[in-house]
């Protein structure tokens, strides 16, 4: 680790790399994310686990829900088949709208760089890139020019807080400064909904603490809904509404 500056959740105060639409309200606002009676049983080999049974959802624009369960309650699962990345075994999700499932796999992956962002529990940052180029990396596979991939990507790592951290490639940041440029990937094509999958789960309290933060700051100004599955019940009670995973049902 070659930097001094404090991390996240020590001073830094990131601002929004955008001004903040009036658009956003909660509950009240429209639905981005839905899902309805979603299933998931896994039948490999020998196994047969019913994971999902009957799972209904709506994410609306701006809100920051927060999913909690036990380990092995199936919360990946459910951010896996919210976000497209697997198929249920019944049930829609619907982005924007769209029923996922009737969508070809490529049509799939267009709305899900359009309209969703990402953030897992490791920051999967590409390591021979700089923040920067990871950062722009969604607009590069958008076919944006190159010089506006960068400035963008510049303007969002700003906005979390590491305008001095654009060349440092992963292995040179901290863990925090990691999240936030996962965090930054994640916002880059300003996406209407960002799932993260216990995004601050391998930090230590104080830098968890920042990093959500973050996260809610920017739900807020930008209008983003996050979903985000934690098992950190302290962090839980701080996004706007929790869903309880049980047995496979939402309560
Ligand atoms: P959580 O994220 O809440 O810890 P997961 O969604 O990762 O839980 O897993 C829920 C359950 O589903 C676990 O019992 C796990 O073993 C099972 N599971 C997850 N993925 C698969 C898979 N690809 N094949 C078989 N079982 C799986
Ligand atoms: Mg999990």
């Amino acid at each position: 680790m070659s930097n001094t500056t404090p991390t996240l959740g020590t001073g830094v105060s990131p601002r929004p790399f955008k001004a903040a639409p009036a658009a956003h309200a909660g509950l009240n606002g429209p639905v981005v994310l839905e899902a309805h009676g979603l299933t998931k049983r896994f039948t490999e080999g020998r196994l047969d686990v019913t994971v999902l049974q009957g799972v209904d959802l709506r994410v609306h624009t701006g809100e920051t829900l927060a999913i909690v369960g036990a380990s092995g309650s199936g919360k990946s699962t459910l951010l896996h088949l919210l976000g497209g990345l697997d198929a249920p075994t019944s049930g829609t999700v619907r982005l924007k709208g769209e029923a996922m499932s009737s969508l070809s796999a490529e049509r799939q992956g267009q709305l899900r760089n359009q309209h969703l962002g990402f953030i897992y529990q490791f920051h999967h940052l590409l390591p021979e890139f700089s923040a920067l180029d990871n950062v722009a990396m969604p607009l590069r596979i958008r076919r944006m020019p190159y010089e506006q991939c960068q400035h963008e990507a510049a303007k969002v790592l700003a906005a979390v807080g590491l305008k001095e951290r654009l060349h440092h490639r992963p292995a040179e940041l901290s863990g925090g400064e990691r999240q936030r440029v996962a965090i930054a990937r994640a916002l880059v094509t300003r996406p209407a909904c960002v799932l993260a999958d216990e995004p601050t789960g391998n930090l230590d309290r104080t830098t968890a603490d920042g990093v959500f933060e973050l996260m809610m700051q920017l739900a807020r100004d930008q209008g983003t809904a996050f979903v985000m599955v934690t098992h950190d019940e302290s962090l839980a009670v701080r996004c706007s509404r929790v869903v309880r995973l049980v047995l496979g049902h939402l309560t």
